[in-house]
């Protein structure tokens, strides 16, 4: 247990890498993962309207602009400067690059075992 931490939900008070409330069940890690956070937003409001991602258009995720939790998250307040763009995260650049290329992926895996079929015979 490294830290502690509150449920944004009922308050209880939680290990700072717990992937779900005790009390509620409300997740608080992504994926089941406690490496990654799920960022969330206060009851009616929008992550997007504070991230730095918003802002600069880089986000591409579908839930964008009406995002209530977010693995990507990035508080515009604490973004390093214009000076020095954000790195992009890396699961970010790997969910974007199979976005773009996952029917490619899926065809050469589709003409791959085809082949593979063909010379088994
Ligand atoms: S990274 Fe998440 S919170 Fe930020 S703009 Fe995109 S969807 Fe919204
Ligand atoms: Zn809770």
């Amino acid at each position: 247990m490294d830290f502690m931490a509150t449920c944004p939900r009922c308050q209880a008070s939680i290990a700072g890498d717990s992937i779900k409330c005790p009390r509620c069940q409300l997740p608080l890690k992504a994926h089941g993962h406690p490496g990654i956070p799920l960022h969330r937003a206060d009851q009616g409001e929008s992550l997007c309207l504070s991230c730095q991602y918003h802002f600069d258009d880089s986000c591409t995720y579908p839930q964008r602009p009406v995002a209530t939790t977010c693995t990507l998250y990035q508080p515009v307040s604490t973004a390093p400067s214009p000076s020095s763009p954000p790195a992009e995260p890396t699961a970010w650049k790997i969910q974007r690059w199979l976005g773009r290329h996952g029917a490619l992926i899926a065809i050469t895996g589709l003409l791959g075992l085809s082949l593979l079929l063909v010379l088994s015979r």
